[in-house]
């Protein structure tokens, strides 16, 4: 179960969306393209018949909408409006158009991220697309961070009458933080990982650890996937290891937990990185 709104979910993957096109925003950019036939190209039987028969003696920014329109031209007629609405002016609204034009052809993602308001790149979501780490893991870490997972908390929030108990720890009440991170369960998690990654003192929460992930060292650099596919691993198993707890009722260990972290991330790398940094890379992350 995912708390996202729609809209957020059809936002990109570095807006901390899943990819998925929003319908609205996309037909209307695939009708500006008829609008900029209509209003730059100005070429083919299809605009000459439209200008001769509907806009004879006005430029189309000037056309309103009428009874006797096609349902087609009407649309387009909408979304001219709303481009000129949202610009201000018929020039601001021209180079609107005109910026979405590449190398002579009309580019349709250009003007559906206009119309659905792209929103700010998210660091630690980009830093989620490593090829070390596996799209579940992005996933459930993505929601971990945006608080969007169905803990306890955002039940009770959402109006459900339930108990509120970790069921790793059996002792604090469950929410994003404690069940990641400040869970006497997650810690020693973190703790084994951390040593693993041959660092120290560290484990703040999940944003944090992947914004200083991405900073710590080159951005191509593999100990940095490394470290970020941990983070991601860990969030999933964790998150896995809580729902098992709860659903069938079975429990691992942290030393269970911890080796299937490390085995999966390990054999993750290994199968991605090339064979003159196998190796090297093998033997690093086979060290206790
Ligand atoms: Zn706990």
């Amino acid at each position: 179960m995912v708390f996202k709104s729609w809209r957020s979910i059809c936002t990109s993957w570095d807006e901390g969306g899943f990819d998925i096109r929003e319908l609205l925003s996309w037909n209307k950019a695939l009708v500006a393209k008829w609008l900029w036939i209509l209003i730059h190209k100005k070429t083919g039987l299809w605009f000459a018949w439209t200008q001769a028969y509907h806009f004879p003696t006005m430029v189309f920014w000037d056309l309103m909408s009428k009874d006797r329109h096609s349902e087609s031209l009407k649309s387009i007629i909408t979304v001219k409006n709303e481009i000129l609405q949202r610009t201000g002016s018929q020039i601001a609204a021209h180079q609107l158009l005109s910026s979405w034009i590449i190398h002579g052809k009309f580019k349709i993602d250009m003007a559906y991220n206009w119309f659905r308001t792209a929103q700010a790149f998210l660091p630690w979501a980009r830093a989620l697309k490593h090829q070390f780490i596996l799209p579940n893991h992005s996933l459930v870490t993505s929601l971990a961070i945006q608080q969007q997972l169905a803990t306890v908390d955002n039940l009770i929030g959402r109006g459900m009458i339930i108990p509120n108990r970790c069921i790793l720890c059996k002792n604090s009440m469950e929410n994003h933080s404690h069940l990641f991170f400040s869970c006497p369960f997650s810690h020693a998690v973190w703790t084994a990982l951390l040593q693993w990654l041959g660092l120290d003192g560290r484990g703040s929460d999940c944003k944090t650890e992947l914004l200083w992930s991405m900073q710590r060292s080159k951005r191509r650099h593999w100990k940095n996937g490394w470290y970020t596919s941990s983070i991601a691993a860990a969030c999933y198993y964790i998150w896995a290891e809580r729902n098992a707890r709860l659903f069938t009722g079975k429990e691992a260990e942290v030393e269970q937990l911890v080796f299937v972290i490390k085995s999966t991330v390990s054999t993750r790398i290994l199968g991605k990185i090339s064979p003159i940094h196998y190796a090297h890379m093998a033997s690093q992350l086979s060290r206790l």
